[in-house]
């Protein structure tokens, strides 16, 4: 028998100390400015261009593609790199995950990616850097080089369906790992939340780090309130060193 899976669920709590604002919780920028979310919400970037506009140069401000991996997702691609099965379900769409080294294809991102843009009419995927280079050099709502359709950011934007393909895989792991970690999520959105409920019916240990209370914390075996950035990497070295080998 190998070691037992390990999953992790990060949401933004795991990205501040990269920069990183938290943008979509509860209490993120966008739902604190509703001319932001206008940007982010579907139906508003599809029919407006002026929206699109505003929405591309926000995300050239915004300077997201700089963000570099903080300590806790190099501590997650370690944990990998030692040997312990690992798989990552994240709420956040910058990729850093990828970028400290674990393979993409550990890394399921539940609400897209802000790497990469799709087309909305023909789904051609191309680079969230290049959209934005053409945006520097004068288009301000570049549209699709191969069908000429509206180009957004492959994230799921408010008024989008997750994929209901990434969820299901989602949903496996939650049902197939031994140790769940929360971590900078607040669990109370949706499908962070179901996530964690799931991992915990089907007898995964529910650890949480995050700085507020969450509504799952009565049934966690833990509960890490400190900074992430430092009680990550002690908390995953514990794990790796606990985990049993036979
Ligand atoms: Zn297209």
């Amino acid at each position: 028998m190998g070691k037992p899976l390990v999953a992790l669920l990060t949401g933004a709590g795991i990205s501040t100390d990269s920069g990183i604002p938290d943008y979509r919780g509860p209490n993120g920028l966008w739902r604190r400015d509703p001319g932001a979310e206008k940007l982010v919400t579907y139906d508003a970037y599809m029919a407006d261009p002026e929206v699109r506009r505003r929405s591309w140069l926000m995300r050239a401000e915004i300077g997201a593609l700089d963000a570099r991996p903080n300590a806790a997702h190099l501590a997650v691609a370690e944990l990998e790199r030692g040997g312990t099965p690992v798989r990552v379900l994240t709420q956040n769409v910058d990729g850093l995950h990828q970028l400290a080294g674990l393979p993409d294809r550990k890394v399921i991102e539940l609400h897209g990616t802000a790497r990469e843009v799709t087309c909305t009419r023909c789904h051609a995927r191309s680079a969230m850097a290049e959209a934005l280079s053409r945006v520097a050099g004068g288009e301000p709502d570049p549209a699709c080089r191969v069908c000429g359709g509206v180009l957004k950011a492959a994230t799921v934007m408010f008024g989008e369906r997750l994929d209901p393909e990434v969820l299901g895989r989602a949903m496996a792991v939650a049902k197939g790992c031994e140790v769940f970690v929360a971590v900078g999520t607040t669990l109370q959105v949706q499908p962070a939340a179901a996530l964690a409920g799931i991992a915990v019916e089907h007898g995964a240990r529910l650890i949480i780090v995050n700085a507020e209370e969450t509504p799952y914390d009565p049934l966690a075996e833990e509960v890490v309130r400190e900074p992430i950035g430092t009680a990550l990497p002690a908390l995953l070295r514990r794990i790796a060193a606990d985990a049993p080998r036979a």
